[in-house]
């Protein structure tokens, strides 16, 4: 039994139930690029479970240390002001696959929570202990519980137990915990059914995050949602209208939420699954945030325009929430389910400025392999363009390394991309995420994987991509970075950028360009 365990021998009768933290994995996972311009998300996890915890009637409260830039001294003393009978750090990415990567902070922050001797037992949700359970606990020594998926369930009857011994941690399903040198992984709780999404997630905990002078303005959006103006990027907020996604792609572990077994490496296509909130529901989280000034929103669904059912109606209600046109918002979108014109104009209505398509390869047979059954061929330049038609700048998005690339592939890809010449872009390696098949897969293959967290983030400085059959991972990482740069100096692409959002914004894109990503892979030095 961990010692920690031990302690929490009664419930105590002072003090909230449970305090959810998000770490900081900033530095070590975006380099310079943290300082000014990757995203600042409010934690979509933490204030979902927060409310659903609250709903129930237990006391909850968040740390956003990530928001905040707090030490690990003040992180401390904020959590010992709350006195929670349990800490419950939330460990998904900004970017929905980074989950492993911000694994680095949340494991800096609990071992110096640990060396501190704090009283609380200290759990983890998030894709990475989804992916790795087992392995999580027998590695990080510190973390007392995991959760291994969404956990909404679990935690509402972990925090019903008297206190947190062995004895009671086994009675609950869906949990990994330590006793002695044992670890256990309890049997697989449900997740939250369709037809209880309103009643058991009932939204989001805004009041409890924390702010400077008003809500929101410790988050900022993405430089590209943003319209490359470092002004718009305040206040800002994600909202999730659906969970998890349909499809199954092999480098996607998105649907860990929904993890259903018990097996020691989970597989994220396994648990295809996707639930809804209502639409009446929902559409009042979206009316909070406007009437608290927030314009700058991300809708965080995987696949928002999937089913015209569920969308259609959303984006009639939004079209009425969006006057003046005031809101700038982003969604994610399947290439073949946004053709109809009259389609894209409704969702342009509704406020969404940006679609994110994945595109991920120039190359017909790469994309249709990898992607599983997520595409029907379609003609891509034909729905950009049609996209572009609707008033709807694209975020396309691209991944160099897929299973099948080639040097020539690779340079397909980027070549479509240039000629698509979308607004925003975006291509990462692609990267044994745990929880992917590809991860299943390297495992397999022996192939390299990191050493650490943040070697799983594609802006560190030990990221580690996957290699192919003929292309080495440093090739692949240099050509990425050198499209990159490339590209956001393209003069085609300047232009646009200049033509639709000013002459400030190309400049800010020039800015942005000089900042240079150390690679240790690529010989720099640190
Ligand atoms: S379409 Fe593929 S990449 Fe996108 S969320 Fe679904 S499984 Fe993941």
């Amino acid at each position: 039994m961990s010692s920690i365990l031990k302690k929490e021998k009664n419930k105590q009768t002072s003090g909230v139930d449970i305090c959810f933290l998000v770490s900081s994995s900033g530095k070590k996972s975006y380099q310079k690029l943290s300082e000014n311009y990757s995203a600042i998300e409010t934690p979509t996890w933490a204030l979902l479970l927060a409310e659903s915890c609250r709903s129930v009637g237990f006391e909850v409260k968040i740390i956003d240390a990530n928001a905040e830039g707090l030490s690990h001294n003040k992180i401390l003393s904020k959590i010992e002001s709350y006195n929670p009978r349990i800490l419950c750090l939330v460990v998904y990415g900004q970017n929905v696959n980074a989950g492993t990567s911000n694994m680095s902070g949340a494991v800096d922050i609990t071992n110096y929570l640990k060396k501190s001797n704090v009283s609380y037992p200290i759990a983890f949700i998030g894709s990475h202990v989804q992916a790795l359970p087992k392995e999580t606990l027998e590695k990080e020594k510190n973390i007392d519980i995991i959760f291994t998926n969404e956990g909404v369930y679990a935690l509402r009857n972990l925090l019903k137990l008297e206190n947190f011994l062995p004895d009671n941690l086994k009675t609950i399903k869906g949990i990994g915990f330590r006793d002695s040198n044992f670890i256990n992984i309890t049997l697989p709780e449900k997740v939250v059914p369709t037809e209880r999404m309103d009643i058991d997630l009932p939204g989001y905990a805004w009041d409890l995050l924390p702010y400077k002078n008003k809500p929101f303005d410790l988050y900022r959006s993405p430089m590209w949602h943003a319209e490359y103006d470092l002004k718009k990027r305040t206040p800002y907020a994600s909202l999730q209208t659906s969970l998890g996604c349909v499809f199954k792609c092999e480098f996607c572990m998105i649907n860990l939420i929904n993890r259903n077994d018990t097996d020691e490496v989970g597989v994220a296509s396994n648990y295809s699954n996707m639930r809804f909130w209502s639409t009446n529901f929902i559409i009042k989280e979206f009316e909070k945030l406007i009437e608290m000034g927030v314009e700058t929103i991300r809708i965080v669904d995987e696949m928002f325009l999937l089913n015209p059912k569920y969308y259609v109606p959303l984006c009639e209600k939004l079209a009425k929430l969006n006057k003046k046109d005031k809101l700038r918002m982003w969604s994610y979108s399947r290439i073949d389910t946004v053709k109809r014109l009259d389609i894209l104009k409704l969702v342009r209505k509704a406020g969404i400025k940006w679609l994110a398509i994945g595109i991920e390869s120039g190359d017909k047979a790469v994309r249709l392999e990898v992607a599983k059954g997520k595409f029907e061929d379609v003609d891509v330049k034909d729905v950009i363009n049609k996209i572009h038609d609707a008033d709807i700048n694209v975020m396309g998005n691209y991944i160099f390394g897929l299973p099948g690339d080639t040097k020539e592939t690779i340079k397909k890809t980027f070549e479509l991309s240039k000629e698509l010449c979308t607004a925003g872009w975006n291509t990462y390696t692609a990267m044994a995420l745990p929880g992917s098949q590809l991860y299943k897969d390297a495992l397999k293959k022996n192939y390299k994987l990191p050493d650490t967290y943040e070697g799983f983030s594609w802006y560190s400085y030990e990221t580690q991509p996957l290699p192919t059959d003929s292309l080495k991972p440093e090739e692949i990482l240099e050509f990425r970075d050198k499209s990159f740069k490339e590209y956001h100096t393209h003069k085609p692409f300047l232009d646009k950028i200049e033509k639709t959002f000013g002459k400030k914004a190309a400049a800010n894109i020039k800015d942005m360009t000089k900042v240079n990503l150390k690679r240790k892979i690529l010989g720099h030095l640190k």
